[in-house]
């Protein structure tokens, strides 16, 4: 079985802050993680080839500093691992970004392909499914459970009140949430030998997509302006009898449409 991991190299938004006078975001000194949801992909990749047998390939898409996370898929099991990196991909919305994340997956062999189902920068939660649908190949989002059953799989998947069952045959995509499993720890044998390894790199050129759907060009958003939340004022202090401190709470939330 082949399965490829897709996943995105972001900083650690608990550390981020924001400059309150350019009101953009402060990214020095901030480090940077495998997404989370994307370390629970790659674990179930891991645990079924554990227990199948498989072969893990891992890619991402970004600046060429995103090879670290690559190195630290290695040290936890991964076997290959694939950057896609080029001034063309740059300025990707969400659409330009499975765009050109499918065109070096058409390039690879693949019974699942697993992908976090959000990275916590972006959050927008849209490449893995927009991924399915470039390759036309079923998906299943908000992942917790998977069982390789012949050319099936059945899948647990989250709902908001529950869950439902579902088998899908592959090649399918899956999108992973954080209960689907706890993450291993890189092995610390393997840290050294994982520098040793080959990681692929490939440009705009070496996957087969028109430069027209990949980038700026390609995205049919833009990010005109960003700015902090505002924070909210002092609470209002106001001295009533119960029943009317009631009443009034009662209907400043009726007002905000909280109730
Ligand atoms: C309107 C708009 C404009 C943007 N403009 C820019 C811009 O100008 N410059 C810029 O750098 N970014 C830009 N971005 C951000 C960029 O598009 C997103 O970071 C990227 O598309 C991934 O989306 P996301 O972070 O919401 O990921 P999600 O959709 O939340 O990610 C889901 C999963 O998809 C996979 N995935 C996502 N991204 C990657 C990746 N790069 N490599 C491998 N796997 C991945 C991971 O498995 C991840 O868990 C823009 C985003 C939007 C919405």
């Amino acid at each position: 079985m082949n399965i490829v991991v897709c996943v995105k190299q972001v900083p650690d938004t608990n550390e981020v802050k924001i400059d309150p006078k350019k009101g953009t975001l402060i990214r020095e000194g901030v480090p940077s993680i495998m997404n989370p949801d994307d370390k629970n992909a790659l674990e179930e990749a891991l645990r079924l080839k554990d227990e199948n047998g498989a072969r893990v390939t891992v890619i991402t898409m970004g600046p060429p500093q995103a090879e670290a996370v690559l190195r630290e898929a290695i040290a936890m099991g991964a076997d290959d691992t694939v950057l896609i990196t080029d001034r063309a991909f740059a300025g990707a919305d969400t659409l330009a970004t499975s765009n050109a994340l499918a065109g070096a997956l058409r390039k690879l062999d693949y019974d699942i392909i697993f992908a976090g189902r959000q990275a916590i920068d972006g959050d927008t939660a849209q490449v893995g499914p927009g991924i399915a649908e470039h390759l036309g190949i079923a998906q299943v989002t908000y992942v917790e459970e998977v069982k390789v059953e012949g050319d099936f799989l059945k899948v647990r998947r989250a709902l908001e009140d529950g869950y439902e069952m579902l088998e899908v045959k592959t090649p399918c995509l899956l999108t992973a949430i954080d209960t689907l499993n706890e993450p291993r720890y890189m092995n610390m044998g393997e840290i050294f030998n994982t520098f040793e390894k080959e990681v692929k790199v490939w440009n705009a050129d070496d996957i087969d997509v028109d430069k027209s759907v990949l980038g700026l060009k390609g995205s049919p958003t833009k990010v005109k302006r960003s700015w902090p939340k505002e924070t909210k004022g002092k609470g209002e202090i106001v001295e009533l009898p119960t029943k009317e401190a009631a009443a009034l709470a009662l209907s400043k939330l009726k007002e905000k449409h909280y109730i």
